[in-house]
């Protein structure tokens, strides 16, 4: 059971102290147990590729010297095992690094920029897919010009995964209407997101299909890095999408001197 300061009845400063105490005291004991399961999550995680490299290893010790289809096939399982192992520590670092305040630069970034230099990084997994990017206005926020092309890999990549062979992926960015903030969106043709799901794809480690993320080379951790570096910046991230029609990720970040940029200090 919690423990807890008692709150004195009568109103005076040490009811409002000991309430305040009790409150840092439920955030604290929250974030211990997100902590906590995050650890577990990201042990179980790592777990399966480990019991899967040794199970392939143990065949290749009994069998591999003997049997060249083992010796190909268990080879073949191992590569793809330890690179889904090196991409999750690579991701898991990655959220490390966008959950720790410190170190992020705060500077002029335009988006446009970003967005242009996430194509050109992306262009060697393009596969006959085309990404479009319509600029409606050239806009410049605050922040870290790395963390955000973190974003609008992640979310590009994610454009590039559950689409077909052939698909276009747009690119919107605008000012919102009352210009307080930058507005880009990534909007693919693909498999769509169930409406149950929506609120749970920026967790970290949910997928929605285990099996195909996992096919995909995915871990479950890009959106929830994304989402981080987004609420970091004091902006937030929004999702709209139809199974079977597509998906649409937008992103607003508050523009500097905005409405948005003033209250957020
Ligand atoms: P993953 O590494 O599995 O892609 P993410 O955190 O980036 O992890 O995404 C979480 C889940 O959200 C994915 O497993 C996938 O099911 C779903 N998802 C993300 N982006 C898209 C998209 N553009 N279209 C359809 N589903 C998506």
């Amino acid at each position: 059971l919690k423990k807890r300061v008692p709150v004195p009845k009568e109103p005076t400063e040490l009811t409002e102290l000991s309430t305040v105490f009790n409150t840092l005291l439920d955030k604290l004991e929250d974030q211990f147990e997100r902590e906590k399961s995050f650890v577990a999550n990201a042990s179980h995680e790592l777990k399966t590729p480990i019991t899967a490299l040794r199970g392939h290893l143990n065949l290749l010790k009994r069998w591999g010297k003997h049997n060249p289809k083992v010796l190909k096939q268990s080879l073949q399982a191992m590569d793809i095992e330890g690179e889904h192992m090196q991409r999750l520590v690579h991701q898991l670092l990655k959220l490390a690094q966008s959950t720790n305040p410190i170190g992020i630069t705060r500077q002029q970034v335009r988006v446009e920029s970003v967005i242009a230099d996430s194509i050109k990084q992306l262009k060697p997994i393009l596969n006959n897919k085309k990404i479009i990017m319509n600029v409606n206005s050239s806009v410049e926020v605050i922040g870290d010009p790395n963390q955000l092309r973190q974003v609008t890999n992640i979310l590009l990549e994610n454009a590039l995964k559950y689409t077909n062979e052939g698909d276009t992926i747009e690119i919107y960015l605008s000012e919102s209407r009352d210009k307080d903030c930058a507005v880009f969106s990534v909007s693919d043709t693909g498999i769509g997101i169930p409406t149950g799901e929506k609120s749970r794809i920026f967790e970290r480690f949910y997928r929605i299909d285990k099996a195909r993320s996992r096919k995909t080379g995915g871990t479950g951790l890009g959106l929830a890095i994304a989402k981080e570096i987004v609420d970091n910046h004091n902006g937030y991230i929004e999702v709209d999408s139809t199974i079977g029609i597509g998906s649409k990720f937008s992103v607003f970040l508050p523009l500097p001197g905005g409405t948005t940029e003033k209250n957020s200090e």
